[in-house]
């Protein structure tokens, strides 16, 4: 079974505006792959889509087994506990410490204190928050609240963990560390989707490459760079 399989994918918010038009893309399990392309080319409605918020769709699409458009909503929490997420707004609770904001996610999940203690420890040490975990996030550089964020959407041990943006408002060194987050996480067998507008980490990592363009997926490259690279000039 493929992680993700989409055929013919399209999402119209309003008519003749297609946020995705007829999109086919099949992603393995443990792969890692990355979604690019300039704002508005339907990247955010993408990983939407594959968490199930969006649900206007027309079109085939399996993630992970689930068959999105026909899904009842009371298995979509099914879907949701098999993946990470992390968005833009990384929502994390500011009246909770580091540890309580990770191990909360699994708490909601109706987790054991043992499980909790066990695995929010070992999710901190990965995105090496270990020693913030009594911190708040208002006490946190907004790097450091992103690896809260991901900490939280790994502390369950997803099989599909996706993220938007998640160098965002980051500088290049800081970009970099979640970057190699992303990879550690990857190595597990964890199959890896992230939106991004950061040609730096795109470049360093080298991974597959999808990139995007009013809706329609135009390029598909197995270690791929964020731009097309200029064919030399002939003189
Ligand atoms: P990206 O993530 O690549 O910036 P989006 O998926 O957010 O792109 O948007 C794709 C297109 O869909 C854009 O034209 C955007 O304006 C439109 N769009 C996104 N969300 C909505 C919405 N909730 N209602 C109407 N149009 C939307």
């Amino acid at each position: 079974m493929r992680m993700i399989d989409l055929k013919d994918l399209s999402v119209v918010y309003s008519e003749n505006r297609s946020a995705l038009s007829h999109v086919t893309l099949h992603v393995e399990k443990g792969e890692f792959v990355f979604l690019v392309g300039p704002t508005g080319a339907g990247k955010s409605t993408m990983l939407k889509v594959l968490y199930r918020e969006e649900c206007d769709i027309q079109g085939m699409v399996k993630v992970m087994g689930f068959d999105i458009p026909s899904m009842h909503p009371r298995d979509v929490p099914k879907l949701r506990r098999s993946m990470g997420v992390v968005f833009q707004d990384f929502g994390l609770l500011p009246n909770k410490t580091v540890f309580e904001n990770v191990a909360f996610a699994l708490r909601v999940i109706g987790a054991g204190r043992r499980e909790i203690r066990s695995k929010t420890p070992e999710a901190l040490d990965m995105v090496g928050m270990t020693h913030r975990c009594d911190a708040f996030p208002n006490q946190l550089s907004w790097g450091e609240q992103q690896r809260v964020a991901i900490a939280r959407a790994l502390v369950n041990r997803p099989s599909l963990f996706i993220a938007d943006e998640p160098t965002g408002n980051l500088d290049p060194d800081t970009s970099m560390g979640i970057a190699s987050i992303l990879e550690d996480i990857n190595s597990t067998g964890t199959t890896v989707i992230v939106a991004t507008h950061d040609k730096h980490i795109v470049d360093a990592l080298c991974k597959r490459v999808v990139a995007f363009n009013h809706g329609c997926i135009v390029r598909d490259d197995p270690n791929g760079r964020y731009d097309i690279e200029e064919k030399p000039q002939v003189s």
